[in-house]
């Protein structure tokens, strides 16, 4: 998310700085609504590739990679985008506005293409809301000015508003004296948990194999036959893709123990008042205040104005965390929420998620082969800002899975320090 730009401010100094488990049944309603196919009894199979991990990551390279005609079997221990999974939240922001960093708008503005096509392929329009994004900066920032100019090479619809134009178009927003902001026309909000269900519905519809299973840590090296799950069953193929997230390195503990970091991160939908249009798209857009450190969401489907903090919280382990976000937090989110948006003064918190940034030292991902295995690839470490990457990231993955050629040096595992203090920013 935000933390993506403020890298950019942090990196001279060189610092670091990033459920309900879906049933049986309700896979089998994922399955069913990809036309009956899906739950795989995979004893004596063999795939062309296993993916683990249905969450954003994982479900596109499935995707991906069944439609470049491979066999696939997609794996995971709670099932898509679960309530413990980074992907499980209701939304999220896709924005092209990447500070210097091209890499990031171009895959940006490449996966919001896929989404759309996709969506409209599969019938789910509303699972992307072009409410706009606008980006609030004070005054003269240098990372806006570098996105604008990350925008404009890209051809990318934008514009720039100055504080009188932002106090005029967003009457509801107290703008700070020297505000500015750039505003994305074509940008918004992708409903998360959703639309991962959609793609892998669609995968199973498309031939991919899906099964709930956890699989077992890593611990061997050379090419790897076969996967373990809990339960001892082997899963074999000829190539396996880690798309863990937040576990990422309990799968792959040699390669990534230090190097995945996963920190706790509440997300708070307050009350709008009633029959109030105000803090409801297009009269409000997706919104980020850099300034701050706070982003958040019109009301969307009514549940209402979002609010969350991009500074990563405690480390927090997403097996076990407990998912109730502490009387801080809330005080922080309604502090900003209240001073930013006057008329939510007094708003009730209608509901409240905890999920977790699956962080890496330099907030880029991790889309690398694994060191110890010639078959094994890992994709992740999507830092707080890969979901509205996951179509550019399916198709970057399988290609790399496909072609065994090498990866961008900033998706590298060599790239990725270890984090050695715990620290909380
Ligand atoms: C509060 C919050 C807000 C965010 N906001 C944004 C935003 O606005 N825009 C944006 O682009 N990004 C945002 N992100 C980041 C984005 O959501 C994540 O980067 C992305 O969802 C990560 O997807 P993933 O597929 O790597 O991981 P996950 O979604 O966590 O999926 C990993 C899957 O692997 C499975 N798995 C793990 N281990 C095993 C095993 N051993 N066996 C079988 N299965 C296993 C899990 O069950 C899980 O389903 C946000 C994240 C959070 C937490």
């Amino acid at each position: 998310m935000i933390a993506r730009v403020r890298r950019a401010r942090r990196q001279d100094r060189r610092t670091f700085l990033g459920t309900l488990g879906v049933s049986t049944l309700a896979l089998r309603g994922v399955a069913a609504a990809a036309g009956g196919q899906g739950v795989s009894a995979a004893a004596g199979k063999s795939w062309d590739v296993i993916v683990v991990g249905a969450g954003v990551f994982g479900a596109w390279t499935a995707w991906q990679l069944r439609a470049a005609g491979r066999s696939v079997l997609l794996v995971d221990q709670y099932g898509p985008a679960n309530a413990r999974a980074s992907s499980g939240g209701e939304s999220r922001v896709i924005r092209m506005s990447y500070g210097a960093d091209e890499t990031y708008t171009r895959f940006s503005w490449r996966s919001l293409a896929k989404w759309k096509a996709f969506f409209g392929d599969v019938g789910r329009p509303e699972l992307f809301q072009r409410t706009g994004v606008l980006w609030m900066t004070k005054g003269e920032d240098a990372n806006a000015a570098a996105s604008l100019r990350a925008l404009e090479a890209s051809q990318i619809p934008h514009e720039r508003l100055d504080e009188r134009e932002l106090r005029k178009r967003y009457p509801q927003i107290a703008v700070i004296d020297g505000g500015s902001a750039i505003f994305e026309p074509e940008s918004g909000a992708l409903l998360a948990r959703r639309a991962v269900q959609a793609v892998v519905a669609d995968a199973i519809r498309r031939g991919v194999e899906y099964q709930v299973a956890a699989v077992e840590p890593l611990a061997g090296e050379g090419r790897l036959e076969a996967l373990r799950t809990a339960g001892g069953e082997p899963l074999r193929a000829g190539a396996f893709v880690l798309a863990c997230g937040p576990w990422l390195a309990k799968v792959a503990p040699r390669a990534l123990a230090g190097r995945i970091f996963p920190t706790r991160q509440p997300v708070f939908f307050f009350g709008v008042p009633k029959g109030d249009t105000r803090f409801s798209a297009p009269a409000l857009p997706t919104w980020l205040d850099f300034g701050q450190g706070f982003y958040g969401m019109p009301d969307i489907e009514g549940r209402g104005l979002k609010v969350a903090n991009d500074q990563h919280g405690p480390e927090f382990d997403p097996d076990t965390g407990e998912r109730v976000p502490g009387a801080d937090a809330l005080a922080e989110a309604r502090a900003f929420l209240e001073e930013r948006f006057p008329g939510m003064r007094g708003a009730p918190l209608a509901e409240a998620r905890v999920c977790q940034y699956e962080n890496t030292s330099n907030g880029d991902f991790v889309i690398d082969r694994h060191p110890g295995y010639e078959n094994v690839w890992l994709c992740g470490g999507g830092s707080g800002h890969g979901f509205k990457h996951g179509p550019a990231v399916g198709e970057y993955t399988a290609e790399r899975v496909l072609k065994g050629d090498a990866t961008d040096p900033r998706f590298t595992l060599a790239s990725k320090q270890t984090i050695q203090k715990r620290s909380v920013h």
